[in-house]
């Protein structure tokens, strides 16, 4: 099964989303927790979430992909901010038990000057606070564009958290080509090198999701802006080479393009039509 999707809005509930995913041809999808921007989350209907999971067993999707909201950040300099993402990190993975098995997706953090090692270490810590040997959601660090003092950047960052994980079956990695991209792997240019490296560094079998999005921006620029694709520096083909990949077979991709629904339709289809 070719599992291909997009961001979409949560404000509806889990079975709205389900139903907007199969009605522009998805069959998987990603959505915030909560406000992405805001902290309060809306309490989760247990009849909703029992619908959508019904829905999906029907039709024999896979996973989707749960989004932490951009706000937290587990290394920031001040520990209040730290303390609330751990809150806020402790408290979506609770309630992803309302769809077990899925996936919950984070950015790593910035380290607001603290430093990359100091940074590695708040995240680690603050994982093993929060992950429990009962939950049923495997929990995704993001690979980052390397903007400003984000961490998650490079691979041997991301490496260097999940050694650090205790309960590390609960880990996995989610690989965005814009952010790997604009972090200074050519995704685009040698897709076979940069998985390579990331086996070397990380390791496939950490690879549980990818994001799709082309990049206004070169290889390396560490910008982090999305284009639509075939629209930025990727280009069409790179899209053609990363779902068809052997090692990428089977895993969730999900667009985070700027589009609205019809939009994402129309990359969805586009991106079938080039699945062989
Ligand atoms: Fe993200
Ligand atoms: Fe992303
Ligand atoms: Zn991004």
């Amino acid at each position: 099964m070719f599992y291909i999707g997009c961001h979409l809005s949560s404000s509806n509930g889990f079975l709205a989303m389900g139903e907007t995913a199969l009605s522009i041809g998805a069959t998987t999808f990603q959505f915030f927790t909560r406000n992405p921007r805001g902290s309060k989350a809306k309490t989760i209907d247990p009849a909703d979430a029992a619908a959508f999971r019904a829905l999906w067993a029907e039709k024999g999707y896979g996973v989707v992909v749960a989004h932490a909201p951009y706000t937290i950040n587990p290394c920031s300099k001040d520990e209040r901010t730290r303390e609330f993402a751990l809150q806020t990190l402790a408290d979506d993975l609770q309630r992803m038990e309302y769809i077990p098995g899925n996936l919950y997706n984070f950015h790593p953090g910035s380290h607001t000057g603290q430093g990359v090692e100091t940074g590695i270490a708040q995240i680690a810590e603050t994982l093993n606070a929060i992950l429990t040997p009962e939950q049923h959601t495997t929990v995704l660090l993001e690979t980052m564009a390397g903007k400003g003092s984000e961490i998650g950047g490079r691979f041997e960052e991301l490496r260097e958290i999940l050694n650090r994980v205790t309960l590390t079956d609960k880990m996995g990695v989610c690989l965005d080509t814009c952010h790997v991209s604009d972090g200074g792997y050519d995704i685009a240019g040698d897709l076979d090198g940069v998985l390579t490296t990331f086996d070397k560094v990380i390791g496939l079998h950490r690879l549980k999701a990818l994001h799709v999005n082309d990049s206004l921006n070169p290889v390396g620029a560490h910008k982090d802006r999305h284009a639509r694709i075939g629209e930025g520096y990727l280009g069409k083909e790179a899209f053609g080479r990363i779902i068809n990949h052997p090692a990428l077979q089977g895993l969730p991709f999900v667009l985070e393009t700027p589009n609205e629904l019809p939009g994402y339709a129309a990359e969805i289809a586009l991106l079938k039509e080039m699945k062989r």
